[in-house]
């Protein structure tokens, strides 16, 4: 395959197949295990390997509404703050959807806490308010609709870097092509990574 790189091949290709058996199962059968590939591909993502909120070690829970890994306390804190806000699941104990997987897959801790980070809200003071924050909900609101999108518009998933080119492409060919305004296609993807907005 050309342009094998890191991500793309040896890492993704196990991943997809694991996601795509999933899709293919009865409705009543959708939640399974965390399968091994994806969740080697979910370690390997940039901050993961240290939780996301108190950057202690061997995170072993998530927030599927942030794509974050999470150690056992800041996970049982975001239990607190209710599902609307932050749902919790264990990566090991808990039966995850093909769609939980992917929020995984397209979240990230190093993500998320470069979005704060734009927002000043990486202070300790900050790690619990901004959870409840606009701009939380904001990011998980886009985090979703981009999973949907790379549902729907993927049968085998590409993997991280072949989506965010992919997007990058469209949008290039939008504004260059076209009077409309480039930001109206952005995607949610890029929504996150680029637009500002009020900070609470
Ligand atoms: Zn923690």
């Amino acid at each position: 395959m050309r342009n094998c790189r890191q991500e793309s091949c040896q890492a993704v290709s196990p991943a997809a197949a694991e996601l795509a058996a999933l899709r293919r199962l009865p409705a009543h059968q959708a939640e399974v295990h965390f399968p091994p590939a994806c969740r080697s591909l979910v370690l390997s993502l940039a901050g993961n390997m240290r939780c996301a909120d108190c950057d202690g070690p061997r995170p072993e829970w998530a927030s599927v509404s942030y794509g974050i890994l999470l150690c056992v306390q800041c996970g049982g804190r975001h239990r607190s703050y209710g599902v609307q806000s932050s749902r919790v699941k264990s990566i090991d104990m808990d039966a995850w959807s093909h769609d939980q997987i992917l929020a995984m897959l397209e979240g990230g801790n190093d993500q998320l806490c470069r979005f704060f980070d734009r927002h000043q809200m990486t202070d300790t003071a900050m790690t619990c308010r901004r959870y409840k924050t606009k701009a939380a909900l904001f990011y998980r609101t886009n985090l979703q609709k981009h999973v949907r999108d790379v549902g729907t518009q993927s049968k085998v998933y590409p993997g991280r870097e072949a989506i965010r080119k992919a997007i990058s492409r469209r949008t290039e060919s939008s504004s260059s092509s076209s009077s409309s305004s480039a930001l109206t296609r952005q995607s949610s993807m890029q929504t996150i990574h680029q637009q500002g907005i009020a900070a609470n």
